[in-house]
């Protein structure tokens, strides 16, 4: 109710400049009549505001701006309050009636192009809400908000070209470079097409993404899948290394992708992981390890394993996840430390702090690029 309150004051406030303002320019008797057949309906759309009517409001509402363009602020103000009330079907009717008028001064055909899109994004109608961005860019095609609005729904589509179009055109606007972005777009390009079994549009697209971010650590695993899956060990073991060297925070993602290639894993892999541990001891690593040939191969493997790498846990977090890859079958501390392993939350936005149990390469809740982290913990 209190959002609802503060848009009544700020309807009621933008109709008192209105009427301010209006007097002065016109003859005193038109004024004081187009000043009261405004009033009236606006009083009775605030009553059924606070009424909670919001229905018959908006009838009323109507009525003020169609008596004056200048009142079409007030139906903007209504239109915002409904979305961020989640009554989309309300707005969009709001914006839709503006831009049908055909009074509608340019700047606020702009604004109600942009309130629709919004309103359809909120409601999940991405599509029509990209047509309205559209719009809105045909009006102002240097309209920041509407360029990053857009580019985040090509990317929640995964049209992955598209945002990179559109990318350009932000930093062309914005003047700033977003190389490490770009990077991010190019390497799901580079995995979408090894999906589609494009060896050659994976490799060129992983390539440039590379070239803009050597840290750009989904276009190194797509490479390093390239090479294995075409039984190039030396290439792989060349992507083995860079991957530690400019990626090493996300370096335990590979290990199970490595595990799964056993020859390659048995003859050269292995020695080189082992390598890195005596280099620098890696709890990450080490349990990652761990855990891919807990899942890939026999128990008496991930056994000697264990033996060979001498891993003593640091953290609480540590001491659970090596308790649900090595207990035994039927005891209960690792029954329990299995289930809390299924649950946990392994990686947080440096930016917003949102929890995910596995890595994304954007954020699910505030769509920056590469911003997940492994979770630590306090070493005890
Ligand atoms: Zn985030």
């Amino acid at each position: 109710m209190n959002t609802l309150l503060l848009t009544v004051t700020a309807v009621a406030l933008v109709l008192l400049v209105v009427l301010l303002l209006r007097p002065q320019q016109e003859p005193p008797e038109s004024g004081q009549e187009d000043v009261d057949a405004r009033i009236s309906p606006l009083l009775r759309g605030i009553n059924f505001l606070l009424s909670d009517e919001p229905d018959l409001a908006l009838q009323e509402m109507v009525q003020v701006a169609r008596l004056r363009s200048e009142a079409a602020e007030v139906y903007m103000a209504l239109g915002e309050m409904f979305r961020s009330r989640g009554e989309i079907g309300r707005a969009v009717r709001i914006h839709q009636n503006l831009l049908a008028r055909p009074d509608l001064a340019k700047s606020l055909h702009l604004q109600a192009h942009i309130a629709l899109a919004k309103d359809f994004q909120t409601g999940g109608l991405l599509d029509r809400a990209l047509a309205q961005y559209s719009k809105a860019l045909a009006l102002k095609s240097d309209h920041a908000d509407a360029l990053e609005a857009s580019l985040r729904i090509r990317e929640q589509s995964s049209e992955w070209q598209r945002a990179e179009e559109l990318l350009s055109r932000l930093e062309q606007v914005r003047n700033t470079s977003y190389g490490s972005h770009r990077a991010y777009l190019f390497s799901e390009m580079a995995a979408h097409c090894l999906h589609e079994g494009d060896l050659e549009g994976a490799s060129m697209h992983a390539a440039s993404a590379i070239e803009l971010d050597s840290s750009c650590v989904p276009a190194r695993i797509v490479t390093l899948q390239m090479a294995m899956a075409a039984g190039d060990d030396e290439a792989s073991i060349h992507q083995i290394e860079a991957l530690y060297r400019h990626a090493n925070e996300h370096f335990s993602l590979v290990i199970k992708k490595i595990v799964a290639y056993p020859e390659f894993y048995r003859t050269k892999a292995q020695a080189l992981l082992s390598d890195f541990l005596k280099l620098k001891p890696d709890a990450e690593i080490a349990l990652s390890w761990l855990e891919a040939v807990a899942d890939l191969q026999s128990r008496a493997a991930l056994l000697q394993l264990y033996h060979e790498l001498n891993f003593a846990p640091s953290s609480l977090r540590e001491s659970l996840r090596l308790q649900a890859v090595v207990g035994e079958a039927g005891d209960a501390h690792a029954v329990f430390a299995r289930k809390w392993r299924k649950a946990a939350k392994n990686y947080s936005c440096e930016v917003c702090g949102v929890a995910v149990i596995d890595i994304r390469w954007q954020c699910p809740q505030c769509h920056s690029w590469g911003s997940l982290h492994p979770k630590r913990e306090e070493v005890i």
